[in-house]
């Protein structure tokens, strides 16, 4: 199949990979056209394991081609995949100016009969925007071309995002026409083994199926941070209780990790974007706002157990950081919880000393080049000379630590721990402090 991808992020470059690799003909468009250059000079711009060599060798098989040409790109597919952001307007809506651009570009270079398939995440009734802003525009232009709008909502995560597209749960398709389904059938065939893994349903319900996911995982990981602040109050440890309603069938023991709040760039917008669609409809989404709330208040949580352990005096204290990125196996650090602590350290006088294994050059990207921010080549020299350690991000590499060395190179013995990588009596009987997240010490 001929198939055209607009927005070459993370989900756009995934999809058209995958879909090269097995067999179909993708061109994926990008108005940024030195992400194009890098693409086509076959670099990647994101980290995502795996992502590489699939892109390359699917561009050495001529099935895979970047272009930032549109009208190019409009005429070559028959399907036309909308995969550009839907960034948090003010108000926390979605931003839908990416999408209904990329309708106008459609509309405007379209001559063939077309399927519009949105796999950006976006607010209930979007397919019927992109719908009229096509019609609109070719109505300008005096053509009536056959085309139709359907909803293909993504579900993948960054760090694992080659199998989840390829070995995905389901694939949810929101189209009432048969003939998108038999398109779709056909984009998605070589994936499917079992039949029901493809869901068709009303394009409504498609748009609101993936921010009823995302809610609900965002929901989970909330109600266990209340849960792991409420332990720790009470003196109880998280990880026991955790252990202990994952074991009932009915709860389970996926996303119920408490940590140091969720980011990234999907679960806090479209839980601010259902909110706000709620909003619209005269509902007041009570659950999803708390959801936010709580986030908003784990996040600070690393920045105020630390002030606690120093008695509220960080000004001049140098802090080391282990990870950046919003979760593992991404460079991505779109609202990263170690951004709220790095940016309340800064606010409180204090130094950060900062390691990743892949987020170091977007850490330099978005604060560029500050003397209370060193970025370091490996964990080790992270905390040479720091005066206590913080972990924000469950990098593998984070989980065997040596305790007495660690000891020995922090100034203070402190170690936060926004992830609970370790048994606190191990840590502790090293003589460290250690302060996790619910487990049952009161800082
Ligand atoms: P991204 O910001 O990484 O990439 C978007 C790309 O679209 C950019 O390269 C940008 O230059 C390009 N673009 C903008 N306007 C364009 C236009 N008019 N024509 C062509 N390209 C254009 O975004 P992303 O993370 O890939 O997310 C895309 C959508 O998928 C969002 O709606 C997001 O919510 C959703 N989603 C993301 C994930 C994820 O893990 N990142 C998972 C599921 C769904």
């Amino acid at each position: 199949m001929k198939i055209t991808i607009f927005g070459t992020g993370y989900v756009g470059l995934v999809t058209g990979t995958c879909l090269a690799d097995v067999g179909h003909d993708v061109v994926c468009m990008d108005v940024d056209a030195a992400k194009v250059a890098r693409l086509e000079a076959g670099e990647i711009p994101i980290y995502e394991p795996g992502l590489e060599t699939l892109v390359r060798h699917n561009m050495e098989e001529g099935r895979l081609r970047f272009t930032t040409d549109a009208e190019a790109a409009v005429r070559f597919g028959t399907l036309q995949f909308i995969a550009v952001g839907t960034p948090p307007d003010e108000d926390g809506s979605a931003d839908l100016q990416y999408v209904l651009a990329v309708a106008e570009t459609i509309g405007r270079h379209m001559t063939d009969e077309v399927v519009v398939v949105d796999k950006s995440t976006v607010p209930v009734g979007t397919a019927d925007r992109v719908r009229d802003t096509i019609a609109r525009v070719l109505d300008e232009r005096g053509e009536s071309l056959a085309f139709e709008v359907c909803s293909n909502p993504e579900f993948l995560k960054e760090g694992n995002a080659i199998e989840d597209f390829t070995q995905g749960a389901r694939i949810i398709v929101g189209t009432e026409s048969e003939w998108v389904k038999g398109l779709m059938r056909e984009c998605y065939g070589p994936y499917i083994r079992l039949q029901e893994k493809l869901m068709f349903m009303d394009v409504r319900a498609a748009e609101l199926t993936k921010y009823a996911a995302n809610a609900m995982l965002a929901t989970k990981i909330s109600f266990m941070n209340e849960i792991a602040n409420l332990a720790e109050r009470l003196g109880a440890d998280v990880e026991q209780v955790r252990r202990g309603i994952g074991s009932d069938p009915r709860i389970g023991y996926h996303f119920i990790y408490p940590g140091c709040g969720y980011g990234g760039s999907c679960f806090p917008k479209d839980v601010q974007a259902l909110a706000r669609t709620a909003g619209d409809v005269d509902y007041s989404a009570d659950l999803l706002q708390a959801v936010e709330a709580v986030n908003q208040r784990q996040k600070q949580t690393l920045f105020a157990k630390l002030s606690r352990a120093f008695d509220g005096q960080l000004a001049g204290r140098t802090i080391a950081l282990w990870g950046l990125s919003f979760k593992p196996n991404t460079d991505d650090m779109r609202d990263a919880p170690s951004r709220t602590l790095m940016e309340a350290l800064w606010a409180a006088g204090a130094r950060v000393r900062a390691y990743d294994p892949e987020a170091m050059d977007e850490c330099r990207r978005i604060y560029g080049e500050r003397d209370d921010l060193v970025l370091v080549a490996d964990r080790q020299q992270a905390v040479a000379g720091a005066d206590a350690l913080v972990i924000c991000t469950e990098w593998k590499v984070f989980r065997t630590v040596d305790f007495a060395w660690l000891k020995d190179e922090l100034a203070m013995p402190v170690i936060v721990d926004g992830r609970n990588l370790f048994d606190p009596a191990t840590v502790q009987g090293h003589g460290l402090m250690y302060f996790a997240v619910g487990r049952g010490n009161s800082l």
